[in-house]
């Protein structure tokens, strides 16, 4: 068996050397910021335990969280309701895509916190009496997870409402079903805002983190959701974080984690390390292709799979 190497010395930018010949992929052109993407972008960043931060090039440079942003939204919104925001969705995944307008058969609720329908339930679950409260809370729950404060650009926001369709259509259907709660506008519109949260990958890495280290933010020390709730959002990122790669993911890296639009992937290895890659160019799933590769190399790397071998 190969020696796992040490992820404190571990060479961040030889591994993304090695990413950049790679040209697979097509960057998503849902709005035109996102289409604007630089497709040779390429950052990774590994965060610690004991807070120590790992950056590569590009690990500074800004996108917007898109899709990465829902384990965090399923975190704030089970820490919020004190779990029974899990009597509200479902936790099984779809072997769909992200935005695929399906409800879980029965009951009509969102089939699980990571593809969109969900997400705008767990949007619409956090603290707050209107969509400003909301917000607000989002931003500070997101912030408190990345060790620094957060904005939003709200060119992405506009946009993401304003032309996410699907998504419209998504929370309409859950308001015919009677699981949606607030107003179908309202549910767009917290989630759009939460997607266009600017991060980079050190500060993903740090979300990640917070959540490998059972809800307490290695870099600040602050805890920041109860070690249940990481543990709930850990085990549906395992099986519901990548859509319909969620299956080859879990086989080929092994670390729960969370593919976007934008092309970052969120990883976090339980009592390890928080990780996080970004690279706008995608494959058929919506991941990362670059993304992928780095995970699978970061995974036989440093040992990460969760079924070994260790
Ligand atoms: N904001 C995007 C959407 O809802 C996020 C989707 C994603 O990253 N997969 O369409």
């Amino acid at each position: 068996m190969r020696r796992a190497s040490d992820p404190r010395t571990y060479d961040l930018d030889a591994l993304r050397d090695r990413l950049l010949p790679e040209d697979e992929g097509t960057v998503n052109d849902s709005i035109p910021q996102l289409a604007a993407a630089d497709p040779g972008l390429c950052g990774i960043a590994l965060v610690l335990p004991d807070g120590s931060i790992r950056a590569s090039a590009q690990a500074d440079l800004p996108f917007s969280v898109q899709s990465a942003v829902k384990p965090f939204l399923f975190a704030l919104a089970l820490q919020d309701t004190d779990g029974a925001a899990l009597d509200r969705i479902g936790i099984e995944p779809t072997g769909e895509a992200f935005d695929a307008i399906k409800l879980e058969s029965g009951t009509g609720r969102p089939p699980n916190p990571m593809v969109n329908a969900g997400a705008l339930l767990t949007a619409a679950l956090v603290d707050g009496d209107d969509v400003e409260a909301r917000n607000d809370r989002i931003l500070r729950g997101l912030s408190a997870f990345a060790a620094r404060p957060l904005e939003v650009d709200e060119e992405i926001a506009r946009d993401e409402h304003l032309m996410g369709d699907r998504n419209h259509a998504l929370a309409h259907l859950m308001r015919s079903e009677g699981t949606l709660g607030v107003s179908a506008d309202d549910a767009v519109a917290v989630y759009a805002r939460a997607c266009a949260v600017l991060v980079d990958a050190t500060a993903l890495a740090v979300m990640g983190a917070t959540l490998a280290c059972g809800g307490v933010n290695p870099v600040t020390g602050e805890r920041v959701v109860a070690a249940a709730v990481a543990r709930d959002v850990m085990s549906v990122m395992a099986t519901c974080g990548v859509y319909d790669g969620s299956g080859r993911w879990m086989r080929t890296v092994g670390v729960p984690a969370k593919s976007s639009v934008s092309g970052a992937i969120v990883l976090a290895a339980p009592g390890r390390l928080g990780a996080a890659i970004v690279s706008p160019p995608l494959d058929a799933q919506g991941t990362s292709v670059r993304g992928r590769i780095a995970s699978e190399r970061l995974s036989a790397d440093l040992g990460l799979h969760a079924f070994g071998p260790h």
